[in-house]
């Protein structure tokens, strides 16, 4: 575990330098706030997240079409897994069908909602085309971390959601397995592409940790994001 805490804090005190740095030049618009959680002090707290009052009013407002799910909380051994508060997100107001269906927190939903409309940016940047469809690899598993033992995944909250597969309304599918480019400079658009969204989700606090193929094998093929207490950026190489 000590290279995601040593990933996460790195990335919080760069992250607060540039803020600083930008903030002292007072160049470019301030970054929108997001979901992520970008406060050092709860990094340590181990649980499932707080739930939201407003959820429904909050996911309606945003245009998602979702519905209702109950998850709960369980102990399993020296573990706890589930949430308080899931739903089922199908899509959001940016046209995106979630392949299956996905079960997720309340705030995981609303950063997606924001996510779905940084991918029809950067799909019309790329190829002037919308994406139709997101096929991901699963939400909720009560579970610690592959390559952390002992450390729970956001995974067992519902708090995370693995990306595998963007499709483009021509039928085109672009696969993180397939398409991500580790270079400087991607050749490609659908590199390009892979490597401005999950920037972007990163950069523009949509959520806590963005995982890509920078970071570890485990993610050769997905983009893991999640919305825990700490962070980590692993959208960089
Ligand atoms: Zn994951």
């Amino acid at each position: 575990m000590q290279k995601l805490r040593w990933v996460g804090l790195v990335s919080a005190v760069l992250a607060t330098l540039v803020a600083g740095e930008g903030d002292a030049k007072g160049d470019g618009p301030a970054k929108p706030a997001g979901f992520a959680n970008a406060d050092p002090a709860d990094d340590m707290i181990v649980g499932p997240p707080v739930p939201r009052d407003d959820c429904e009013a909050a996911l309606k407002a945003e245009g998602i079409r979702f519905s209702t799910a109950r998850l709960g909380v369980q102990k399993r051994k020296t573990m706890t897994c589930g949430s308080e508060q899931v739903i089922v997100y199908h899509r959001s107001a940016a046209g995106i069908a979630y392949d299956p269906p996905a079960m997720l927190t309340c705030n995981m939903a609303l950063a997606l909602s924001r996510l779905d409309a940084v991918v029809q940016e950067e799909a019309k940047r790329a190829f002037g085309k919308r994406i139709v469809r997101i096929h991901q690899l699963g939400t909720f598993a009560c579970r610690e971390m592959k390559a952390y033992p002992g450390w729970v995944s956001e995974h067992s909250y519902a708090n995370a959601i693995d990306l595998e597969t963007f499709t483009l309304e021509d039928g085109k599918v672009i696969s993180v397995l397939r398409h991500f480019d580790k270079a400087d400079a991607p050749a490609k658009a659908e590199g390009r592409f892979l490597r401005q969204i999950s920037q972007r989700a990163y950069d523009e606090n949509l959520f806590s940790n963005v995982l890509t193929p920078f970071f570890d094998a485990l993610h050769r093929n997905h983009f893991h994001i999640d919305l825990g207490r700490y962070r980590t950026d692993g959208t960089r190489g």
